[in-house]
């Protein structure tokens, strides 16, 4: 055994490039009658040389992707959290990083409304009233995005899926579409907070921009820094809606995060903080997936 390692060591200083990599692809290593001589004679030397001087004769792997910024794609991640904890505000930050399509449940409900289409006038006045929309009418819409060619660079979804049959019915679509869920990012923000931050929120109807009275204010009051459309209050932003949202998160959402924890796919970060260092949590736990 020592042999075998001391003829082996001072060859692979030797070796071309070109010779690793057709070993790499599996092709017969070749025999080196030269090499294996010098290698003898030199055992004595190459023994007294202390371990961490001694190269390592196999090849370096060398993993593709560099872990950083758009190197991470396909990236599918899901953004959870109570109404108001920041998922627009993080979903805005994530995609214009990583250049992946924003998928937004409520904003595509909120669109056809807008629309007058035979879908908003269906899910209006749920979406009034803070109720979830039947997944019969949310989980097709949700399948037919993903099918669009913008989505296989992967998606940032953003309010779905909202329960455990939605969360199921998303599996069985990244199954057939030979896709996999990366991570699931957890906002977390206490409920005393939500309030404020529901009654302050500004949204521009034109690019989905999300803004607050307080703190984080547009250039111009009432209108969005980026089109100039005049900012809207979400109808159902009033108090006793927002309660109502609150309690079907509980009840109906937050059972994901027991879903998706033992898979390993779960992160938690501290909504409460401002969204810049919301964001720099999010961008370390995708790095590490
Ligand atoms: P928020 O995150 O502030 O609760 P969203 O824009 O995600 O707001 O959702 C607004 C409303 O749209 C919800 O209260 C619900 O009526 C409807 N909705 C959004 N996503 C879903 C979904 N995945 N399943 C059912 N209803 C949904
Ligand atoms: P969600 O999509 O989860 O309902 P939004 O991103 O729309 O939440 O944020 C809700 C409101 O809170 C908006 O008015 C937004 O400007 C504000 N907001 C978002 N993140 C923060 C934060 N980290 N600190 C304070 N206010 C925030």
């Amino acid at each position: 055994m020592a042999t075998a390692k001391a003829k082996k060591k001072p060859a692979a200083k030797k070796k071309p490039t070109a010779r690793r990599l057709l070993r790499s692809k599996g092709s017969p290593k070749p025999a080196r009658p030269a090499a294996r001589k010098v290698a003898t004679s030199k055992k004595a030397a190459a023994k007294k040389r202390a371990p961490a001087s001694i190269p390592d004769p196999k090849p370096t792997p060398r993993p593709t992707p560099d872990m950083s910024g758009r190197s991470l794609l396909p990236l599918n991640i899901l953004l959870i959290g109570p109404p108001g904890a920041g998922k627009g505000t993080q979903a805005e930050k994530i995609c214009g990083t990583f250049n992946i399509p924003h998928l937004s449940t409520g904003n595509l409900f909120r669109a056809a409304i807008a629309a007058g289409t035979p879908l908003g006038r269906q899910v209006e006045p749920l979406l009034r009233e803070g109720k979830l929309v039947p997944d019969a009418i949310t989980i097709p819409i949700v399948d037919a995005r993903l099918e669009q060619p913008d989505a296989a660079k992967g998606v940032l979804f953003d309010g779905y899926p909202r329960n455990l049959a939605q969360a199921d019915a998303l599996e069985k679509t990244f199954v057939r579409l030979g896709r996999k869920l990366n991570r699931v990012i957890l906002i977390e923000v206490p409920d005393s907070a939500i309030v404020a931050r529901m009654s302050g929120r500004r949204s521009c109807p034109t690019c989905n921009t999300v803004y607050h009275l307080v703190a984080n204010p547009p250039k111009e009051m009432g209108r969005c820094d980026k089109d100039g459309t005049e900012l809207v209050t979400r109808k159902d932003d009033v108090p006793e809606t927002v309660q109502g949202r609150l309690n079907t998160y509980a009840d109906q959402t937050a059972p994901l995060i027991a879903y998706y924890q033992p898979k390993g796919l779960l992160s938690r970060v501290d909504g409460k903080r401002t969204p810049e260092q919301v964001f720099e949590s999010i961008h370390g736990e995708l790095q590490q997936r």
